[in-house]
């Protein structure tokens, strides 16, 4: 090993690929940022969960940071207004996560005043909070995890608060090819990544962080090591790894520097360990220190089909078109838009869809990347070697063309991170990853089919049961009323006589 280079103590990551970066062209000058656009569209799903439900009305002015639609309780994260403006509609339009298909979102024309809310009401010493309240806090601010899972970032760590806890671990592991707004983020904002760091810690009472960067990265090292050293705190340790696609994704990284393994189906949590992705933690320290929720993101805008790729600090509801332009504009060449990276993202086909809270990067490609014919499996193994979870492609991929739900479950394919590890070695071509996902979406279908059908008996049984129970309850009114009339004495039997004449006059009356 020659003298300087970084040295491991790591676990051991299974598989992987070690993939050419292509993050020169886009991490060659600082992160741009975007002048606020004149209209915003904001999507009321951009997170893991329920959509959040519209709290301001069509015609309403809002303010920088304001609350527009809330999740009211159910898993999900509240949406807040990137810019001062109004509300000009709630209306479908396209989304990324459908593929450009339409999905509702608020949309506000910006005033250009960009006045925010006022944040006195917001702004406490997050350490005079008790680690309950803090997250109750957090989740106010509508942060999601920005790694790429969108998962709300509160009611992660609510999750995790039932488990014993020792490893917060901040996740500044990029790996996947072009995408590089992690490490300008760790560049340039690294005093706020150690900051959330210190307040994700206080919200778990954890006493140990990993902030976990790949080697490759020395420019985010310093500036991290440097923001380190300002706030002179014992229990967060920088540590470095090799550069190994996935080793970001949350399993790999808990076992890469834990060396713990997260069981199939399970969390990292049950390995005492919880996984935040770098943006994530400057997000939370924008919102605890600054009063300012979710509502920009560095997104990366890269590709041989843009003319200056670079990273962009971008106010979320700005249209991907807008940053493109930023970026120069595309090429002549330009064919494919993906938002996200080349192993994990989704092709669009417009250019109408708004950055949101999971846009990490848009990718413009001149050319589609050359696939072979799919040919038969010839078992040679290549995909098993490279999967990070272990698992076996090759007979997952029988089991999912022949829709055999068991077998499925039994080959762990609901353990598959859909890397794309498997696809890119395969000698036949086989388009491994795509049958995986259209495999999973399958079992989800029948996993809700179940539980409607579940839900239906059980509303079945209970009408059942009601409608039994009335007619029990009949039925014993009934003979007791019979008891009554058979023990009845002289009186009473005139009584109900009378009581039956008068009924039988009265109804003779309102006949005439
Ligand atoms: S896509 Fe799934 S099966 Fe293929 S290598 Fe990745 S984790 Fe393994
Ligand atoms: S890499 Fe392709 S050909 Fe080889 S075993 Fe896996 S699926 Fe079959």
């Amino acid at each position: 090993m020659s003298e300087g280079a970084p040295t491991y103590d790591l676990g051991k990551l299974h598989g992987g690929l070690r993939l050419p970066a292509e993050k020169q062209a886009s991490t060659s000058r600082p992160i741009l940022i975007a002048p606020v656009p004149a209209q915003l569209v904001l999507p009321l799903v951009q997170h893991v969960g329920q959509a959040a439900e519209p709290v301001v009305g069509i015609g309403e002015r809002v303010l920088r940071g304001q609350l527009v639609a809330d999740t009211h309780g159910s898993l999900g994260a509240p949406v807040h207004a990137s810019s001062s403006g109004r509300v000009a509609a709630v209306e479908p339009w396209p989304v990324a996560r459908r593929h450009g298909q339409t999905a509702p979102c608020i949309v506000i024309e910006c005033d250009g005043l960009d006045q925010a809310i006022d944040t006195t009401e917001i702004l406490v010493d997050y350490r005079e909070l008790d680690p309950v309240s803090l997250r109750q806090k957090i989740l106010q601010g509508g942060i999601v995890g920005l790694g790429g899972a969108v998962f709300p970032t509160a009611q992660k760590l609510m999750q995790a608060a039932t488990l014993p806890l020792e490893y917060l671990i901040l996740n500044g592991v990029e790996c996947e090819p072009y995408i590089s707004c992690d490490d300008m983020l760790m560049r340039e904002y690294a005093a706020d990544v150690v900051g959330g760091a210190q307040v994700l810690m206080h919200a778990l009472e954890l006493p140990k962080c990993l902030v976990v960067v790949e080697s490759d990265k020395p420019a985010a090292i310093a500036a991290l090591a440097h923001a380190l050293g300002d706030i002179q705190d014992p229990r967060v340790t920088l540590k470095q790894v090799p550069t190994i696609y996935p080793s970001g994704g949350e399993d790999q990284l808990v076992q890469l520097v834990t060396n713990r393994e997260v069981p199939s189906g399970g969390l990292p949590s049950d390995v005492g360990c919880v996984v935040q992705n770098v943006g994530t933690a400057a997000a939370v320290q924008n919102w605890i220190a600054r009063g300012e929720p979710l509502i920009s993101r560095v997104t990366t805008v890269t590709g041989d089909g843009v003319a200056s790729p670079l990273n962009v600090l971008v106010r979320l509801g700005t249209t991907v078109a807008e940053i493109v332009a930023l970026a120069g504009g595309y090429t002549e060449r330009a064919q494919q838009l993906v938002i996200g990276g080349p192993m994990t993202g989704k092709s669009v086909t417009t250019d109408l869809v708004p950055v949101v809270k999971a846009t990490n990067c848009v990718l413009v490609l001149s050319e589609l990347p050359a696939v072979g014919d799919e040919r038969p499996c010839i078992r040679c193994g290549e995909c098993a070697e490279v999967c990070p979870v272990q698992l076996l492609p090759q007979q997952i991929y029988w089991h999912a063309r022949a829709d055999n739900e068991r077998k499925l479950r039994e080959f762990g394919l609901t353990d598959c991170i859909e890397c794309g590890c498997c696809d890119l070695v395969c000698p036949s071509h086989i388009p491994l990853t795509a049958d995986f996902r259209r495999a999973k979406a399958r079992m989800r279908e029948l996993a809700d089919e179940k539980a409607r059908a579940r839900r239906a008996r059980e509303r079945f049984e209970h009408r059942n049961q009601r409608l039994q129970d009335e007619r029990d309850k009949r039925d014993s009114e009934l003979a007791a009323r019979k008891d009554a009339a058979r023990n009845a004495g002289p009186d009473a039997i005139a009584e109900i006589l009378d009581r039956a004449r008068h009924r039988g006059e009265s109804d003779k009356d309102e006949d005439s």
